[in-house]
């Protein structure tokens, strides 16, 4: 399909700059921070952007502890050892914390939610999606521990930056006796009735991967209620040393650690996470209100939170939906008057330089979590799948202007003439 010679697009010029889906924003206070570590030598995974960071994300979250890591991903890793070690013990070397066990895990999310559960061994049980929050649905989660109730840990995220209905799966896990890792990777800074998303689960994760809302260009965070869940996770992350002379070991240990490099470009971000919402919370109200006259919707929130907007999403009416078909690495649609595909419309935004992404494949439907169980809350309807079928992620860089934004929305619009 050539877009760029299509009559429906006359008049569209290529973005000169190409328009993002979330890039990263520097403000200059990181360079500071950054020189401020070479200049004094402290360059390793120990010093003062690292102390400062986790001060200051702790207090941003109230949260008591938080260790700086390498990534959000080494984050969750060590949040499910955690959580298995304190329901199930510590395992021999060479077996995970949660071997054979079932997990109840988001479904509709990215793989980094719920991998880090096969790292200990674990199994999961994917757990459908409501269409209030596009997040893990309490109705199917109640239904998976009357079919599995031994299970004892709950992996939830919070997508796309909008918090899901935590305090139900808190309570439904409470109930059951499980504890919750909370990867509020792309929540970072949203709220739900006033807490900052994070702080619901036993242990929360947040990620500075470089098109979060706020970035280290890597780098994540473990959040933790208890001191010695903190300092395990920190002695975790360098190698699990014992306190001896030499290399002594009782555990295993992961190099897991945030340099303070990475830690004084998180330093320099802090001061602006609030700003960085802003400007996606107009991002989002500005296609809300400019796509309000085709057949759509925006990605919806509940009215006890405050998402932190980190990406916009649209979801097309079923009954405008154009004809499309997904395989396993490639897709097919076709154009039809009044209605569009988010293949279509992912591929007009890129033929005029704006990026857009698909949502996240639901887990249930990835090849290598093809044998893994999938709870839906009436045994029917599969919810997540059809987001992702009908939905999509608009370009939602902070940095877009808004004569860009009203061309994305003018060329969705012509995706369904
Ligand atoms: C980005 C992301 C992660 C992983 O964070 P990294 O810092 O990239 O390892 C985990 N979960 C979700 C939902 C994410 O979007």
């Amino acid at each position: 399909m050539d877009f760029l010679s299509d009559p429906r697009f006359t008049g569209i010029k290529p973005f000169e700059n190409r328009v993002w889906l979330s890039s990263p924003t520097m403000h200059g206070d990181e360079q500071k921070w950054v020189d401020d570590a070479i200049k004094t030598n402290w360059v390793s995974t120990v010093g003062e952007n690292i102390n400062e960071i986790e001060k200051q994300v702790a207090e941003f979250i109230g949260i008591p502890y938080t260790v700086a890591l390498s990534a959000g991903t080494a984050a969750l890793h060590l949040a499910v050892k955690l959580c298995g070690q304190k329901l199930y013990g510590q395992p021999e070397a060479g077996h995970g914390t949660l071997e054979g066990r079932k997990v109840f895990c988001s479904d509709l999310t990215f793989a980094a939610t719920d991998n880090p559960v096969c790292y200990e061994g674990g199994k999961p049980v994917f757990i459908d999606t409501e269409r209030e929050t596009w997040n893990m649905d309490p109705k199917a989660l109640e239904r998976a521990f009357e079919i599995y109730p031994d299970v004892k840990l709950i992996a939830v995220a919070h997508l796309y930056g909008t918090p899901g209905k935590i305090d139900e799966i808190r309570a439904i896990a409470d109930k059951h006796g499980a504890l919750i890792v909370e990867d509020a990777a792309e929540s970072f800074g949203s709220t739900y009735k006033g807490a900052q998303t994070g702080v619901f689960g036993d242990v929360g994760v947040i990620s500075f991967n470089g098109n979060k809302i706020i970035t280290g260009s890597s780098g994540g965070m473990i959040l933790c209620k208890d001191r010695a869940d903190a300092e395990k996770a920190r002695k975790w992350s360098t190698q699990s040393r014992e306190k001896a002379a030499w290399y002594q070991h009782t555990e295993l240990g992961y190099n897991y650690r945030m340099s303070n490099i990475i830690a004084g470009v998180v330093r320099g971000q802090m001061p602006y996470i609030n700003e960085h919402i802003k400007q996606k919370r107009e991002i989002y109200y500005r296609y809300k209100e400019g796509l309000k006259d085709l057949p759509v919707s925006m990605n919806p929130f509940d009215v006890l939170s405050e998402p932190n907007y980190w990406l916009s999403c649209m979801l097309i009416d079923e009954d405008a939906m154009a004809k499309h078909e997904r395989g396993d690495t490639s897709e097919t649609w076709s154009t039809e008057p009044g209605k569009s595909s988010p293949g279509e419309i992912l591929g007009a935004l890129a033929a005029f330089g704006a990026e857009g992404r698909p949502i996240w494949k639901p887990m249930h439907m990835q090849p290598v979590y093809r044998s893994r169980p999938f709870v839906t809350k009436d045994g029917e309807e599969d919810v997540g799948a059809d987001i992702f079928r009908r939905g999509l992620c608009l370009p939602s860089d902070n940095k877009m202007t808004k004569q860009q934004q009203d061309i994305v929305i003018d060329i969705i619009h012509r995706c369904f003439k």
